[in-house]
């Protein structure tokens, strides 16, 4: 493992962590669901998750963009309702963003977020303050690009980016929903913690305990 770098295999961990993670928060995220949606965030994710860790296998990460494109697809095919497309295209823009990739600098992780976050909002057409997953991916992407910006150690920015993951997810608590199921709710989905905004922070809390620890 180089100093500054994350390799395939990191990501291959960082995938699993984020999938058995997602399997013990299935019921939290299922119960923020019930109150504003239709109460399957919680297993759509984990079904998903499951799927990809079984389609990966012993997938080395030689690869990483062709990897991630692969946790995407498998997203887009496994998981029905809003969630599935939309970490689909989240996965499958961070593998089109490191296609041919073996290893990634803070710098190919930041671009890989931001053409994530790009994806996710031209496919959602949700903006920062609709009560979505947008508001802990935005802020998480912006936190990396200033963290690239200044060089800072590739674990710094991804805790910069879990940090800033959180704050987004427990600000969406009092908005109104303007986008997804929650929005048919009005003025009621004030109050309650959006659901994809939750596993959006812990794909950028589980990147921080796996590539943040083995990158320098
Ligand atoms: P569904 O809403 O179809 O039941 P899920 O429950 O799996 O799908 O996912 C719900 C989450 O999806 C919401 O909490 C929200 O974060 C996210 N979401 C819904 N619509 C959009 C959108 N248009 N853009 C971005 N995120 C969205
Ligand atoms: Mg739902």
């Amino acid at each position: 493992m180089s100093a500054s770098a994350v390799t395939g295999a990191d990501v291959v961990r960082w995938i699993e962590l984020y999938a058995s993670t997602i399997a013990e928060n299935k019921g939290y995220l299922t119960e923020l669901d019930s109150a504003i949606g239709d109460a399957d965030h919680g297993s759509n994710m984990n079904r998903g998750m499951n799927a990809v860790v079984e389609k990966i296998g012993d997938d080395p990460g030689d690869d990483i963009g062709g990897l991630l494109k692969t946790v995407g697809m498998t997203l887009v095919s496994k998981v029905g309702g809003a969630g599935g497309p939309l970490y689909g295209t989240l996965f499958m823009q961070m593998g089109a963003a490191t296609a041919g990739k073996s290893e990634l600098s803070v710098e190919d992780w930041s671009a890989a977020l931001q053409a994530a976050l790009k994806g996710v909002k031209a496919r959602g057409k949700a903006e920062p303050g609709d009560k979505t997953m947008i508001d802990a991916l935005t802020p998480a992407a912006e936190a990396l690009s200033k963290a690239a910006a200044q060089s800072t150690s590739f674990t710094d920015a991804l805790k910069a980016a879990e940090s800033a993951a959180e704050e987004g997810m427990k600000a969406t608590i009092p908005l109104v929903a303007r986008k997804g199921r929650a929005s048919y709710l009005g003025e009621r989905s004030a109050g309650h913690q959006d659901p994809g905004a939750t596993s959006t922070y812990l794909l950028m809390k589980t990147a921080s305990e796996v590539l943040g620890s083995s990158s320098d």
